[in-house]
């Protein structure tokens, strides 16, 4: 669980916010893969959602064959997928 500290406005102070992620994935039409991922923002002063924040990721799959989906939190980082020919 990520925690930051953010101004409620309905504590009308800074408070320690919680930060849960989410995840889904959808496929499209056209076969790729597209995760969602949500981010939600609770006060935990007050419990209200400050907000919620989705980010898309779109992926190509050509081979059908999709691997356990961990966290991809860095962009950075390659992973390399083992190749069954
Ligand atoms: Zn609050």
């Amino acid at each position: 669980m990520i925690s930051v500290s953010e101004f409620c406005p309905r504590c009308q102070s800074l408070q320690t916010v919680e930060v849960t992620v989410s995840q889904r994935e959808e496929v499209d039409a056209d076969g790729n893969r597209r995760t969602i991922v949500t981010k939600s923002y609770h006060c935990v002063g007050c419990g209200s959602t400050l907000r919620s924040e989705d980010f898309e990721f779109v992926e190509e799959v050509g081979d059908s064959e999709a691997g356990e989906i961990g966290q991809q939190a860095t962009e950075g980082e390659t992973r390399i997928d083992e190749k069954h020919d």
